[in-house]
């Protein structure tokens, strides 16, 4: 069972595991019996001595956990090497580190959200001894590896600070591994990486469009793939859009079914009244006719407009219609994923958004004049 659960590999059997001073300790015996030189990269069968390392592993139910690995120190045998002896490579923890390769993806699935201080106070809880300095070394020292060979690619835009500055991910679609991080999210610097990898096959790409014309662009053969997530993503907007267009602001549910009309409500006071004292009253209905005969509209309030209520609505009216045409211009730019942050930054709702975006360029032009409220 603990075989099961502690697999550091058949050659490395744990031989003894102690708890002391709080801390789990899990002795390892090496039964490696060769080791490729890291230098002239000879395969060597040589030992010269045994030596031990000491390295920190995930921790065990919030206990510290180490790894007491009993490893050997091997003889190089190539005489134009100068490398005379070299410390067996593990499997599990690179060479010269103080912490196996899970425990560093550890801490940095968990820096990903917080600080470096953060995440070195939370995993002391957890039972992981690691300062902020190390944390901030280990980010620091991630490496990017590109590969001009790569055949299948994933592109995706991501946020460095959400709402301030993006970045283009490249990663292989085979093992998820990073290639690239471009700065931005235009076309012109995925363009140029393109440039650089021409054997790729197949793209899959989120629904930016500004992804689909650089690929194009550089590799017309290439297949490009919408993820299911971005699918998804696109797809419930459209629905939305179509929805909104689609269906009645005010759906009308009685007795569990959905009318057909909107419920006209009728004011009380009015379906009070007595037909027959309303017959009694003898009053002309018809409206006034001017000297052509046509009806005169009446808008019985005084308009000063040189007045200081109305100089104010009109300026009103001048911002509104100057912050829809930014807003249009803005949307036309960007995804439709990312219409809440637009809302937001615009300080309108979503629903203010769709209409906005939905109006035809004369009803924005409307919206700077006056609106004569007719009375008839
Ligand atoms: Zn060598």
């Amino acid at each position: 069972m603990i075989e099961q659960l502690l697999n550091f590999g058949k050659d490395y059997p744990i031989i003894n595991i102690e708890q002391k001073n709080n801390k789990i300790i899990i002795h390892i015996k090496s039964k490696k019996e060769h080791c490729k030189c890291p230098n002239c990269g000879i395969e060597s069968y040589e030992y010269h001595a045994t030596y031990f390392r000491m390295i920190q592993d995930t921790p065990t139910h919030n206990t510290e956990t180490w790894l007491k690995v009993n490893a050997y120190e091997y003889k190089c045998n190539n005489p134009e090497c100068f490398v005379k002896t070299f410390n067996e490579n593990l499997p599990f923890a690179r060479r010269n580190k103080v912490m196996t390769d899970n425990l560093v993806r550890f801490i940095l699935s968990i820096s990903i959200f917080m600080s470096s201080s953060s995440t070195s106070l939370i995993l002391s809880f957890m039972g992981v001894k690691v300062s902020a300095d190390t944390i901030d070394n280990i980010i620091h020292n991630i490496k990017i590896i590109d590969r001009p060979d790569v055949e299948e690619v994933g592109i995706d835009d991501v946020a460095i600070r959400k709402g301030i500055s993006y970045a283009t991910a490249i990663y292989d679609l085979k093992d998820h591994s990073l290639l690239a991080l471009l700065e931005g999210r235009e076309a012109s610097a995925l363009e140029e990486w393109l440039k650089e990898h021409p054997k790729i096959k197949k793209v899959a790409r989120d629904r930016a469009n500004a992804y689909a014309k650089a690929i194009s662009n550089i590799l017309p053969n290439c297949i490009q793939v919408a993820d299911r997530f971005h699918l998804f993503e696109n797809l419930i907007e459209h629905l939305k859009d179509i929805f909104y267009k689609e269906m009645p602001e005010k759906i009308f549910i009685k007795n569990g079914k959905i009318l057909d009309e909107k419920i006209n409500k009728v004011p009380e006071y009015l379906s009070n009244i007595n037909q027959e004292v309303l017959s009694q009253f003898d009053y002309d209905n018809t409206p006034l006719l001017d000297s052509e005969g046509k009806i005169i509209e009446f808008d019985n309030r005084l308009h000063n407009l040189d007045s200081k209520q109305y100089v104010k609505q009109a300026q009103n009216r001048k911002e509104k219609q100057e912050m829809i045409i930014k807003l249009r211009k803005r949307l036309s730019r960007f995804n439709c994923h990312e219409t809440k942050k637009i809302a937001e930054e615009f300080g309108i709702s979503t629903v203010s958004l769709r209409k906005y975006k939905n109006m035809s360029e004369e009803e924005v032009e409307e919206i700077s004049n006056r609106r004569v409220y007719k009375k008839g």
